[in-house]
């Protein structure tokens, strides 16, 4: 038997995973023109919801946009910058503007310094091979900075289609949704429909100029914290009011624990502060590196905690990441998902952090 396809999107229907691609309700699956969720949400509620695809399928969806005339919208998450910055999208992008959305900037402290933020976005972004012709911060969930959006989209999209790109949580429907809003002529029932020339589910919302928003599936990051850990734990993890630093006078051989999910040791250096910026929902239990071994196997998934025993099960063992913070630098150690850690000493020191394998660990520039 044929594979029934989503009228809108053209995409293989399935009744099984709600957030892959093609998702739809076992009772709708054998109708005549059944359209997945997301096609039914953008026609019937002009609002737009997330589904997901790996890295690989995702630039294989971009492989078109370089030779298209378009403007490249890419969204990323703050609180999780390196871990939601799409690595190669240059490359796939060809000479398209690219236009760098950042959200969630309702979780930084109220005392940032936005100038020095964005200068530090730029200089980020540059590090990762991208060039930005804009930056915008902005906050989907108090909706500041969004008319600013919509200014630069405005200004440099110069009728040409939009593609929005990003990882997955990083807020790409509720800007699309915006976008969607201030665009198209509410009255008229949107369609949608496959973009052509794609091998995946990129849905084409027409605009009144006879251009559309395109609207990418998220991306799927296994190297943040966020894909990887038990659901119930996300709440945890994720931040859902602004950062609140703490700050950890250590001596060398002392250790951070983050729950059972990540362990910071302070190998060597002087003694000095660090600043954790992480979910106030997070427990962290400081103790000495000598105890350190000792103390998780005892208290892993109870006392250190989330996850519980039976969500550490699901997760892969830790590996060890060895840093080494240069005297006179200010440095962050960035844990992709759980957030980062700022080094304050001017003498430098050495660390390990240790998280689940495969999460991306490493030092930047600090963001504060
Ligand atoms: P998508 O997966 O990229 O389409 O992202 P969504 O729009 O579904 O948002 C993902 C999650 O991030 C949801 O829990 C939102 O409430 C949250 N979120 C979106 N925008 C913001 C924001 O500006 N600030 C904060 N703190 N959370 C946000």
């Amino acid at each position: 038997m044929q594979q029934p396809r989503c009228a809108g999107c053209g995409i293989a229907l399935q009744s099984e995973h709600t957030h892959t691609p093609g998702y739809v309700p076992e009772s709708s699956l054998d109708k005549d023109s059944a359209v997945c969720q997301r096609c039914f949400r953008i026609k019937n509620y002009n609002e737009a919801s997330s589904v997901t695809v790996n890295q690989d399928e995702f630039l294989k969806l971009l492989g078109g946009v370089a030779s298209t005339d378009s403007l490249v919208v890419h969204i990323v998450d703050i609180f999780d910058f390196q871990g939601s910055i799409i690595s190669g999208l240059q490359r796939f992008v060809g000479n398209n503007p690219v236009l760098l959305v950042v959200n969630k900037i309702d979780l930084l402290p109220r005392v940032t310094n936005w100038n020095r933020l964005r200068n530090w976005v730029q200089k980020q972004a540059k590090e990762n091979g991208l060039k930005v012709a804009d930056v915008v911060l902005c906050s989907a969930r108090r909706n500041t900075g969004f008319d600013r959006v919509v200014e630069a989209v405005n200004s440099l999209r110069r009728r040409r289609d939009v593609y929005v790109v990003g990882a997955t949580n990083v807020g790409k429907s509720t800007l699309i949704n915006r976008l969607i809003s201030d665009y198209s002529d509410l009255k008229r029932e949107l369609t949608v429909s496959r973009y052509p020339g794609t091998t995946l589910d990129a849905v084409e919302i027409p605009l009144e100029d006879g251009k559309s928003i395109i609207d990418t599936p998220g991306i799927v990051y296994s190297s943040r914290l966020t894909e990887i850990i038990p659901r119930e734990d996300l709440g945890a993890v994720l931040p859902d009011k602004p950062l609140k630093p703490i700050t950890y006078q250590l001596n060398e051989k002392q250790t951070l624990f983050f729950g059972s999910l990540v362990r910071f040791d302070f190998v060597e250096g002087e003694r000095q502060s660090f600043t954790v910026y992480v979910s106030g929902g997070l427990p962290i239990h400081r103790t000495k590196m000598e105890k350190a071994d000792a103390l998780y196997a005892e208290h892993r998934g109870v006392m250190l905690a989330p996850p519980n025993l039976e969500g550490l099960e699901g997760m892969p063992p830790w590996t060890r990441h060895r840093l080494r913070i240069q005297p006179n630098t200010e440095q962050d150690v960035f844990i992709s998902g759980l957030g980062w850690i700022q080094a304050n000493g001017s003498s430098g020191a050495t660390v390990d952090v240790y998280a689940p394998r495969g999460i991306k660990v490493m030092l930047r520039d600090s963001i504060l």
